[in-house]
């Protein structure tokens, strides 16, 4: 244990939030990636089996929490989370971790040192900026968020069961929040489940929005030094854990049972 968290001072969320704890910060991790997955089955995002979300376990950095395979979103509560090392072993939890989770996740955390969270899902909008393979443009003041900070990952060789398509990805990804990942759908990683998960959501609007936009006409972009100015207000971490704040009063209101 470092002095900061002898201190009581773990930081989470890029200092957004302090814990005395590692154990009171999983139990943080564990409530809001529980919620996550709440948010993502209320908005759509669900695709059968499809999708993961993961958080880096705070005390154990090689080790990551996931949903169980073949569960649906919506259906999963604290207790239903799975514990896994960075060989894919299943350290808590009971249920079956999906390949292609343990594949790309396990190879992002271990490439970003700063990502506590990685979300992916085949989401529609997602799927459909992923057909056309080209990135977002700074159409609007949320898609500013992702400008010069997203990546057209524009390899497909099907589904990812190696850990050296995970590598691909991670290498893709580089230092950016987000990649549409061409012919399969959208990857975003944050400081926090919460800014990964809320940038998954703002990302899946603005993919919905340019798409509509395209469809009726030709879209004007916002000039690149405004853009960029923008993306230093709405694009941060605390940007994108604050975000979240809403979905999450909402989410563990209406569905207590997450916390069980
Ligand atoms: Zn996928």
């Amino acid at each position: 244990m470092s002095t900061a968290q002898a201190q009581g001072n773990l930081e989470y969320a890029g200092g957004m939030q302090t814990f005395a704890s590692p154990q009171d910060a999983r139990d943080h991790i564990k409530a809001r990636l529980a919620g996550a997955f709440r948010i993502f089955a209320l908005y759509g995002y669900d695709e059968g089996a499809a999708g993961h979300i993961t958080a880096r376990d705070p005390e154990h950095p090689d080790h990551f929490w996931v949903n169980p395979f073949g569960r649906h979103f919506g259906c999963l509560s604290v207790s239903d989370l799975l514990l896994v090392n960075h060989e894919g072993e299943v350290l808590e939890g009971d249920g079956l971790v999906n390949q292609a989770a343990f594949a790309i996740h396990s190879r992002l955390h271990a490439a970003r040192p700063d990502v506590v969270a990685a979300a992916h899902s085949h989401s529609i909008y997602g799927k459909a900026m992923a057909a056309l393979g080209v990135p977002l443009e700074p159409f609007c003041q949320d898609a500013c968020a992702f400008y010069e900070d997203h990546v057209v990952h524009d390899d497909f060789f099907g589904v990812v069961l190696d850990t050296d398509e995970g590598d691909n990805i991670a290498r893709s990804l580089g230092q950016r929040k987000a990649a549409i990942l061409k012919n399969h759908g959208l990857l975003t990683v944050g400081g926090s489940v919460e800014s990964a998960a809320w940038w998954y959501v703002a990302m899946e609007r603005c993919c919905q929005a340019r798409l509509a936009a395209a469809a009726a006409g030709s879209i004007t972009s916002i000039p690149r030094e405004v853009a960029v100015a923008t993306r230093q207000q709405v694009g941060t971490e605390a940007a994108g854990w604050f975000s979240f704040q809403p979905l999450w009063e909402m989410i563990s209101a209406r569905q207590p049972d997450l916390f069980e």
